[in-house]
């Protein structure tokens, strides 16, 4: 049986965090622009860091050079389009709003205070969705659902909600499965040990993403 989220309980919900400005009020960003993107009828979550420049401007997730890179291992992770999984796969993240650029040069990691007002946001799309697959890319998110491991023990992983190691045939759900971050700041997929860690991630994603796209009601 689908499992499918009342689509106006859902159309709430996201008028709600569209017009969120907590981060304004207590003073960490000059403006709120949330992003989010999703159908109430969404079996798979895409949760991401928190949106960049580009996405900012765009108001969508995963529209820049990060985005790009994401698509393409999600086409090797069984979609067959970007189409099909910006029209299959429920996209946000830990703080819904860019965070200005940090002091590198990249994106800034948006702060401990920052994640805690967001919080409640994605505690609410998780209750909402109720996902069966939820693919977690980059730290931020590793932390928020399976804290204190590094990398190299989480990608090519399978957990539950507990983070504990499971295997594809288990009825757990959601299922977890934590990515690198796709941007090229990240040094961590220069080393080929790593990129085989990927590939073994996008390899056992692909029959579970098949498995959910085929028994979804919706078409793509
Ligand atoms: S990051 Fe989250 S809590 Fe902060 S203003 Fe944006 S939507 Fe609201």
């Amino acid at each position: 049986m689908v499992v499918m989220a009342n689509p106006a309980t859902l159309a709430q919900l996201h008028r709600e965090i569209l017009a969120c400005t907590r981060c304004v009020a207590a003073g960490y960003l000059r403006a709120a622009a949330p992003v989010l993107s999703g159908y109430a009828d969404n079996r798979i979550m895409l949760v991401g860091q928190a949106p960049g420049a580009v996405e900012a401007i765009v108001r969508l997730p995963f529209q820049g050079r990060s985005g790009k890179v994401l698509m393409a291992w999600m086409e090797r992770a069984g979609f067959t389009s970007e189409n099909q999984v910006r029209r299959r796969v429920y996209m946000t993240s830990i703080t819904k709003c860019f965070p200005g650029k940090g002091t590198g040069g990249g994106d800034r990691r948006p702060s401990r205070a920052e994640v805690e007002l967001c919080r409640s946001h994605l505690d609410r799309q998780l209750a909402l969705i109720k996902p069966d697959l939820v693919i977690a890319v980059g730290g931020l998110v590793h932390e928020r659902f399976l804290p204190g491991r590094p990398l190299d023990r989480l990608v090519g992983g399978i957990f539950n909600l507990a983070g504990e190691a499971v295997s594809t045939r288990t009825q757990a759900r959601p299922l977890l499965v934590p990515l690198p971050h796709p941007s090229g700041a990240s040094r961590w997929l220069n080393a080929v040990e790593n990129r085989v860690l990927l590939d073994r991630a996008l390899r056992r994603l692909r029959p579970i993403v098949r498995g959910l796209l085929d028994g979804q009601l919706a078409g793509a």
